[in-house]
């Protein structure tokens, strides 16, 4: 167990100084010169630090024929040599891993203990993992061939991972990239764009162009980009649907959700609390798939609301970079301002609103909302910060009803002692991951995606690998439903 030592910051401190006039974007294997730049801040002490260039469309050009040009060659590399880059490239990680989880921590927000204990570890595993399927493409899909350049933009509530989401599966199928970090952290991107370098990746085949939405639009919306994978807010997922409708590209969205959290009678109540104190508090409840509607028998519900607030009033909200620390700072203060906006509206609405404690700045406190009607907003709108709603219920068809009533399916959590209750509830939920007495367990190996306006397509896994694959697979015999 290790905090953050001196020589961590130190060595952050020292790349950010080294590029005080700005960071290019990295096209064609190298980095571009600075043009128009934004400023990128550390959410929890508001100072600014990079300066990152906004990308235009020429620059999207530039990346998407880099990409093109590299694609064919990449392809015709044999699975083996293409998995010995991301074999690379997930070494490196790991070599790295302190000054990326200092510098994420920074850029973001999130505490010291998750970059460093699940953000880099699931970043160097995803990259480990498909350098497996790298190496057993051949046989697992004969006949199967890459899609492309695929252009892939990413939300800012786990920068580092959502790249390794998108690019180790494209990579390892044989595809190029043109990725788009979120604009309020494109940081650790740029840095893993230099770790693909000393990886000697060959040039072409990763291009990171940083910017706003319009960047994000330029890649999305642009000819020589075969597929889109996007995640983010539904909203923008609307648009990337109508933008690439009729245009032949592939799509995956991943998008936002409002998952229920569902604590039968019968559950052991105090994990069910450390369950929710994972399920929304994590990364200060920023998380598409966080628990934030809780669903509590009623013959149980005083005991949990109690167990509940005394655990939410121990949390540690403060410094990210504190090894102590539970929740750090709300991305940037536009998202904090929104959550607080939902909050208040909710509140003038009569609920009953508990908070605990948070220092000032760009902090939210962890909140637990009761007393909600399913018909407002708190219930239904994703709020992505550290919100919980609660409301209770009686039967098992009763919950059911209450989970099932979102326009979200992107995930859920059953917590009972009684398993076959678990497993018929979890198979009633329509979500795309149901955890059964558990929460928030990601995995390289499993599928990972929504129903409904949670998005469709699923990153992870064989399924995931599909995604970044034309396959004559009827042909084959294996056809697999879309989700
Ligand atoms: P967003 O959807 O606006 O941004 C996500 C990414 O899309 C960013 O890289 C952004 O630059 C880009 N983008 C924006 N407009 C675009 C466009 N027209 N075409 C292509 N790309 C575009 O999300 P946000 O503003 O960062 O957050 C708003 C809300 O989205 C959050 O409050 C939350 O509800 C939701 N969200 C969900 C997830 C998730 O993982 N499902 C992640 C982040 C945010």
């Amino acid at each position: 167990d290790y905090g953050v030592a001196p020589e961590d910051t130190k060595i952050v401190d020292q790349w950010l100084a080294d590029h005080q006039d700005g960071f290019g974007h990295f096209i064609d294997g190298a980095f571009t010169a600075v043009g128009q730049t934004f400023d990128v801040s550390n959410p929890a002490t508001g100072a600014k630090i990079a300066r990152v260039t906004q990308g235009t469309d020429a620059d999207v050009d530039a990346a998407v024929a880099a990409a093109r040009k590299a694609q064919p060659k990449w392809a015709k590399l044999s699975g083996h040599e293409r998995a010995k880059y991301l074999y690379a490239m997930a070494r490196h990680v790991q070599q790295h891993a302190r000054f990326l989880a200092v510098l994420e921590t920074i850029d973001n927000g999130k505490p010291i203990r998750e970059t460093r204990d699940i953000d880099i570890p699931l970043v160097a595993r995803h990259f480990y993992h498909h350098a497996g399927w790298a190496e057993i493409l051949a046989d697992e899909f004969p006949n199967a061939e890459p899609v492309g350049v695929c252009g892939q933009v990413i939300p800012w509530n786990f920068p580092l991972l959502m790249l390794a989401w998108k690019i180790a599966p494209a990579l390892a199928a044989g595809n190029t990239v043109v990725l788009k970090p979120a604009e309020y952290t494109p940081l650790t991107a740029l840095a893993f764009a230099q770790i693909a370098a000393e990886c000697g990746l060959p040039k072409g085949v990763l291009n990171i162009v940083t910017g706003d939405g319009a960047t994000g639009a330029a890649i999305a919306g642009h000819d020589g980009v075969d597929k889109v994978a996007f995640t983010g807010s539904t909203e923008v997922g609307r648009i990337i649907r109508e933008q690439t409708a009729g245009s032949g590209k592939g799509l995956t969205l991943e998008l936002g959700g409002k998952s229920p959290f569902i604590v039968f009678a019968d559950a052991d109540l105090d994990a069910a609390v450390e369950g929710v104190v994972d399920a929304i508090w994590f990364n200060q409840g920023q998380v598409c798939c966080a628990g934030s509607r809780i669903l509590v028998a009623e013959s149980v519900a005083p005991k949990f609301e109690s167990l509940l607030k005394t655990r939410m009033a121990k949390l540690r909200v403060g410094d990210p970079l504190d090894k102590n620390t539970d929740m750090g700072a709300i991305v940037d203060p536009v998202q904090r301002a929104r959550i607080a906006e939902l909050v208040e509206q909710g509140r003038a609405t009569g609920v009953d609103v508990h908070q605990a404690t948070a220092p000032d700045g760009c902090f939210y406190a962890p909140t637990l909302i009761t007393g909600v009607d399913p018909a407002s907003p708190l219930w239904s709108e994703e709020i992505f910060g550290p919100v919980v709603t609660m409301t209770t219920f009686r039967t098992v068809d009763d919950a059911l009803a209450l989970a099932n009533n979102s326009r979200y399916g992107l995930a859920a959590s059953v917590w009972s002692e009684n398993i076959n209750l678990c497993l018929d509830t979890a198979a009633k939920v329509k979500a795309g991951v149901v955890w059964i007495n558990a929460t928030n367990l990601f995995d390289a190996a499993a599928g990972f995606g929504g129903y409904r306006e949670s998005g469709y397509g699923r990153e992870g896994g064989r399924e995931g690998m599909l995604a970044y694959l034309k396959t004559p697979l009827a042909k084959q015999g294996k056809a697999e439903p879309t989700p």
